[in-house]
């Protein structure tokens, strides 16, 4: 096999690995439990999985969605969340190609999974995720780009902004309108990412988010209140600028030259 096929294949069964992890982490950081015991039982009926029952999408096609015992189906996120962290992971490697700086942003993409799945099903962002993140983001960054000094600028700007907007909103309209764990969130994003990306992140999100209002106001006739949490958002713009944000950033400069 050609390093290029070891390293495509490597990172995708890593992905299907860690995707099955973000699985546990996804069902239970929102019910505060803990992530490494007891071993996954199936919520209906009791039966603890067994290894062959964990094996990431082969385990759920041969039961076809449905637990051994009870067949009580299982939700579809499971294979879903393997699958595409297995996708997020190769295209990181198509992007980045064999560097060191795969390390802090496959780190960077698992936690934006795991936030994307649990922000979309509980509207929440567990601390958990969002201020480990925040440290780790800087450490990686004070050894790797974007350098420390852009990453704490990243950071501070990151959850100022947002924490300004959502202030004013308040004092606006008296209702809540960001809820403080996007501010954590955008503050995390700033400290793996820098400064550039996580302002590109911003703008991103915002358009994403206008867009996705628009078909939700059409379609259903309701009010934004019904939309797609903000950090659902937040998540899928600041994969985008960690992989392609350099390129959309000198795409968008050079418009201007
Ligand atoms: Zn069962």
């Amino acid at each position: 096999m050609s390093p290029d096929a070891l390293a495509v294949v490597g990172l995708a069964i890593l992905g299907l690995a860690i995707g099955s992890f973000l699985n546990v982490c996804i069902h239970r950081l929102p019910r505060q439990a803990s992530i490494v015991s007891p071993a996954s039982s199936c919520p209906h009926c009791g039966y603890v999985l067994r290894w062959f029952d964990n094996i990431p999408v082969v385990s759920y096609a041969l039961l076809g969605g449905r637990c051994r015992q009870c067949r009580t189906p299982i939700s579809i996120r499971y294979p879903i969340v393997e699958i595409v962290t297995m996708a997020i992971f190769v295209g990181h490697y198509l992007v980045f190609g064999w560097d060191i700086i795969l390390v802090p942003r496959l780190l960077f993409a698992s936690i934006l999974i795991a936030l994307f799945a649990i922000d979309l099903e509980h509207h929440l962002l567990p601390n958990v995720l969002t201020l480990p993140g925040i440290v780790v983001g800087l450490a990686f960054s004070a050894m790797l780009p974007p350098g420390l000094a852009d990453a704490l600028i990243g950071t501070l700007v990151g959850g100022g902004i947002l924490w300004l907007i959502g202030e004013a909103y308040y004092r606006y309209s008296g209702q809540e309108g960001m809820g403080g764990g996007d501010v954590k969130m955008l503050a995390m994003i700033g400290a793996f990412l820098g400064w550039k990306l996580v302002i590109l992140t911003l703008v991103l999100s915002s358009l994403l988010g206008s867009l996705i209002g628009v078909i939700v106001i059409a379609v259903r006739k309701g009010g934004m209140k019904h939309a797609l949490p903000y950090g659902t958002f937040l998540s899928l713009a600041a994969l985008c600028s960690s992989l392609f944000g350099s390129r959309i950033i000198a795409w968008y400069l050079a418009l201007y030259q």
